[in-house]
């Protein structure tokens, strides 16, 4: 099968009311997670000061369906494609979905600073940005 990655971002369109964000972002989380894992893709989200940036990995039809449902989900806009392209090996293996930036306290589900700069951000930077973060974090699969 040929591997393929999607890099986008977008702009968050859910109330940033904590208990509201929280409980969309566990629930966005939860179907990416039962849906990739259903079609073997693998990838990274992140939010950045009113931004959603993510990976997808996997094959160019899985990757096409889902990005499809994710560009008509009301619950960000602006989708900007960043890049799409063939690759040799996934770099997210263990991930149906992994979730970054999120620190200890709750508070911090959705930083406010600039993880990333929306204007100037290019494909390979924003996947560059999720690898090491998601490496920093020490994460596990869930
Ligand atoms: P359900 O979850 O049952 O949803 C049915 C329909 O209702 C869909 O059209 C859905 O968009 C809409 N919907 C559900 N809940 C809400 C809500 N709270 N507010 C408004 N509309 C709602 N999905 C993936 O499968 N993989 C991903 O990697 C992925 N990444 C995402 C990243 C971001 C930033 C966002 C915003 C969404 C992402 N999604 C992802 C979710 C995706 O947009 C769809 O909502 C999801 O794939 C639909 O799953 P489902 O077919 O099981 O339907």
């Amino acid at each position: 099968m040929s591997l393929y990655r999607l890099v986008y971002y977008s702009a968050n369109r859910i109330s940033t009311e904590f208990a509201t964000f929280q409980r969309e972002v566990e629930q966005i989380l939860a179907r990416s997670r039962r849906n990739n894992d259903l079609v073997g893709l693998t990838g990274a989200l992140m939010f950045s000061a009113g931004h959603f940036g993510q990976v997808l990995e996997g094959s160019q039809a899985a990757i096409e369906a889902t990005f499809e449902r994710i560009q008509q989900d009301p619950r960000h806009g602006e989708v900007s494609l960043l890049e799409f392209a063939a690759v040799s090996e996934r770099s997210f293996n263990n991930w149906a979905m992994a979730y970054v930036g999120r620190k200890a306290g709750a508070s911090d589900t959705f930083p406010t600073t600039n993880v990333f700069d929306p204007e100037k951000i290019t494909g390979d930077a924003l996947y560059s940005k999720l690898r090491s973060m998601v490496a920093s974090t020490g994460m596990v699969a869930s």
